[in-house]
């Protein structure tokens, strides 16, 4: 990553809008460093990037099979114009980015972006969620841009399943790419949708990947994200997919929950992995959540569940200056929800993939 901190300007703006304030951190020269607040007081560190919107899988939770709307190109934020809004929030305060889509290893030359966006002074952390079925050959690449850490979608580990959440037969080419992730010694991230009939029978043997591998194991509560429009119910929230993990389980211990962490951690005695549980649509979490939005088409979300509420990429194709960008970011980001309940009462629910999940 860069080494840079943020500049100057961002500190006069500090001044100016009162919602910048000096870390707690001795080490760090207040000059130099700024901290984002939202009206609620919760520091914004983390931006998720998506972007694309296309995909080489068809979960059926994320989107319909066929008939998919994809955005024209023209519609997508440029690389160009995604540095610059990085650069902006980097200045601003954000410290880590994941880049995240539809499927990041689908977009043309997301390789020279990533190692652009790995060179931003004052990024601390650049990590990224993929799907893994064009991910492995890469993994070398990604090391040497820094990158420590990777969200691998994996709901499953057996092929007739894979393939029937997914649309497409790609088990092995996700088993590799966790595989060269870690041998890499980049720290994998295993995210588990847990559905009704579709892979509640994966739960323990996901868990048994912990036995012998470092890795971590998160099991998510399904959202209304599908793009179909119509909704799934929730049947498993977080507190039966523990109940189930337990009665497998009995020793699994909580073990301390990483600052801003949307899961809620556990390790079985003597497994090298961990395991996670996200209340993804229950939403506990909202009370500390540290992340903004962007979506493949420029949109900024201060919280999953709105629509968007802003849109970045029509304000840099205005032609706009720096300065009216970050003003229209700080605005964005001190109108926040309190929480994905509030922010869900005036949206509708498109595809993850769209959103950037
Ligand atoms: N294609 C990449 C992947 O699958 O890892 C990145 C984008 S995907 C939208 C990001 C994450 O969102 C994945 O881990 C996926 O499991 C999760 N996701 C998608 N739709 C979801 C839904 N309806 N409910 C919960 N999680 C969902
Ligand atoms: Fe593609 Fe990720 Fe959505 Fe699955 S969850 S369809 S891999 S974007």
């Amino acid at each position: 990553m860069g080494k840079g901190r943020g500049e100057a300007s961002t500190v006069k703006e500090t001044t100016t809008h009162g919602n910048y304030v000096t870390p707690p951190s001795p080490s760090e020269s207040a000059g130099e460093r700024s901290l984002l607040l939202d009206n609620h007081g919760r520091p914004i560190n983390y931006l998720r990037l998506a972007v694309t919107d296309r995909c080489n899988l068809r979960c059926f939770y994320c989107m319909p099979e066929e008939g998919i709307d994809w955005l024209a190109r023209k519609e997508l934020m440029t690389y160009e114009e995604m540095l610059r809004i990085c650069t902006l929030l980097i200045n601003m305060g954000i410290e880590k980015i994941r880049i995240t889509g539809g499927e990041p290893f689908v977009r043309k030359d997301i390789m020279p972006f990533l190692t652009d966006l790995s060179k931003l002074n004052g990024l601390k952390e650049l990590t990224l969620t993929t799907n893994g079925v064009l991910t492995a050959p890469l993994v070398p690449e990604l090391k040497k841009l820094g990158i420590r850490s990777v969200n691998l979608s994996l709901d499953t580990i057996d092929r007739n399943r894979f393939f029937a959440i997914t649309r497409r037969d790609e088990l092995p080419q996700v088993l590799e790419t966790m595989h060269q992730l870690l041998r890499h010694g980049i720290e994998v991230k295993l995210n588990a949708v847990v559905m009704e009939g579709k892979n509640t029978d994966d739960i323990i043997p996901l868990i048994g990947l912990t036995k012998d591998l470092p890795v971590s194991v998160r099991f998510i509560e399904e959202m209304p994200f599908n793009g179909t429009g119509t909704y799934h119910p929730m049947h498993w929230d977080y507190v039966r997919i523990l109940q189930t993990i337990k009665e497998h389980y009995p020793t699994i211990q909580k073990i301390q929950d990483p600052a801003y962490s949307t899961s809620y951690n556990y390790q079985v005695p003597g497994h090298k992995g961990s395991v996670g549980i996200i209340a993804a649509y229950t939403r506990s979490f909202c009370g500390t959540c540290n992340r903004i939005r962007i979506t493949p088409q420029g949109m900024l979300k201060t919280c999953l569940y709105d629509n968007g509420v802003l849109n970045i990429k029509d304000l840099i194709r205005i032609g706009s200056s720096d300065d009216t960008i970050k003003t229209q970011l700080l605005t964005a980001i001190t109108h926040r929800p309190k929480d994905g309940h509030e922010a869900e009462k005036n949206s509708t629910h498109e595809s993850m993939a769209a959103i950037g999940g």
